[in-house]
């Protein structure tokens, strides 16, 4: 009969580690990329993976590349359809959400990726164009006032 290969898990300890493929799901900027049959280790007991190494791990990972490449694709296309349904141009847009004057530019030629809130404002503002006025204005404001007010305090540790 043929053996199994096994070896121990470095999580639980157990020793019934074997290599599989299981469809591997990885969150990625708000999505899921999901490969199918990804190898690896597998443990039956406590459900820890560790991946493989050689040819068949750099293969997976170049589909996996490509998967976040195409996601960034996509999203920095997104991006300039919103900015262009707000009627900003590229230095306009900058202006408002900071990241220097090239950062449309660069975010929709796919250089550069825009913080998570810049994603978030512009599909904010998608939405609800209504508050773009709003923005304008707050973004405009040059001088800081500085609150004298103690902020809210928080739990120790956070
Ligand atoms: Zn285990």
């Amino acid at each position: 009969m043929e053996t199994i290969e096994k070896r121990q898990c470095g999580s639980c300890g157990g020793r019934n580690m074997v290599m599989d493929t299981r469809d591997k799901e990885i969150p990625y900027k708000g999505e899921i990329i999901t490969i199918m049959s990804f190898p690896g280790w597998y443990c039956p007991d406590c459900g820890e993976s560790e991946s493989i190494c050689g040819e068949d791990a750099e293969s997976f990972s170049k589909k996996i590349e490509a998967a976040m490449k195409e996601i960034d694709t996509r999203q920095a296309l997104e991006l300039r359809a919103i900015r262009k349904r707000l009627g900003l141009n590229q230095s306009e847009a900058a202006d408002i959400f900071g990241g220097g004057v090239n950062a449309f530019s660069e975010y929709e030629r796919g250089v550069r990726q825009p913080a998570k809130s810049t994603v978030l404002l512009l599909k904010l503002l998608d939405q609800h164009p209504d508050l773009l006025p709003e923005v304008l204005t707050a973004g405009r404001t040059k001088k800081i006032h500085r609150s004298t007010r103690q902020r809210k305090t928080r739990p120790a540790g956070e």
